[in-house]
């Protein structure tokens, strides 16, 4: 099974939980956890993450051979990324804003687009014990994280059980590592803004078609706003985790919840169980 562990905003406790249920989980068996915060992956602090294995990740972007080009203007016309102009006698390309989606050098008539490979970060494998960390780190400055989020996802091994976490809001980096996984796990916390963002993420969410369920983290420093939206949605709250100050320091300190207090851990596999249910139920009504 493949989970997504996902949050409308940043800082809600998302990688508290992902690595604190992939430990829990690794007491019985192999686990995977692949970090798609590809920003700022930080559930290897949490891990302790040995790398044994790290490898670049490249796109293709095009590249003009002058020579042959009429500068007819056919591959700007295609590019919806604007990634490629022509101005007169010149083809610019604009390298950051390029997805590599082959379009302009398969639809140029002069066949005069080849591709060369820009690299714009790291894949990084590790193991923490039974659990096998997948990491993608962007390069600062690079804007376009689906690449390597499709990287790592690559890496997904379906005999195990395998948790992604989600980068933080709503945009296309959620929707790629969302999709495609049998549930999402949403973590959000008892606030007005964390019920505005939990309802978007419920909409990507339900947009992709993956049921959902909702953990409410710092109960206790809000009201029952998010209780209540959850409960009129028909959307399970899985766990509720309290507004704690040994949490938060165990947090700050980079320690796994489930190593700081191991009386989480039978909640951490509880939810596991929660979600197998649900999804066979959900796969019933399909
Ligand atoms: S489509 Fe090909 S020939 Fe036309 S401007 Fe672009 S590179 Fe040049
Ligand atoms: S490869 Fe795709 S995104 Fe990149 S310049 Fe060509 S058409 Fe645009």
């Amino acid at each position: 099974m493949v989970i997504s562990v996902a949050s409308g905003k940043g800082g809600t406790g998302k990688t508290l939980v992902a690595t604190s249920w992939a430990l829990a989980l690794s007491s019985n068996a192999k686990v995977q956890l692949l970090d798609c915060d590809v920003e700022e992956p930080n559930a290897h602090i949490f891990l302790h993450l040995q790398v044994d294995q790290s490898q670049p990740v490249s796109i293709a972007v095009p590249k003009v051979d002058e020579t042959k080009c009429t500068y007819c203007g056919k591959c700007a016309e295609v590019c919806v990324y604007n990634a490629i102009a022509v101005v007169q006698t010149k083809v610019l390309i604009f390298a950051q804003l390029c997805h590599g989606c082959g379009a302009c050098s398969y639809l140029c008539p002069e066949s005069a687009i080849t591709e060369e490979s820009r690299e714009i970060g790291v894949l990084e494998r590790g193991h923490c014990g039974n659990v096998e960390l997948i990491q993608g780190k962007l390069t600062i400055g690079e804007p376009m994280a689906p690449p390597i989020i499709r990287e790592v996802k690559k890496h997904v091994d379906p005999t195990r059980t395998v948790i992604i976490d989600v980068p933080p809001g709503t945009s296309c980096p959620v929707v790629e590592a969302v999709k495609g996984t049998d549930f999402c796990l949403l973590v959000t916390e008892p606030t007005p803004f964390g019920l505005n963002d939990l309802s978007l993420a419920v909409e990507v969410v339900q947009k992709l078609q993956i049921p959902c369920g909702v953990i409410i983290n710092r109960v206790g420093v809000g009201d029952d706003r998010v209780e209540r939206y959850c409960v009129e949605e028909k959307i399970p709250v899985l766990l509720k985790i309290p507004l704690d100050r040994e949490i938060a320091i165990l947090y700050s300190k980079g320690i796994p919840l489930i190593e700081g207090m191991p009386q989480w851990r039978d909640a951490f596999l509880t939810l596991l169980q929660d979600i197998e249910q649900i999804v066979s139920a959900s796969q019933v009504v399909k």
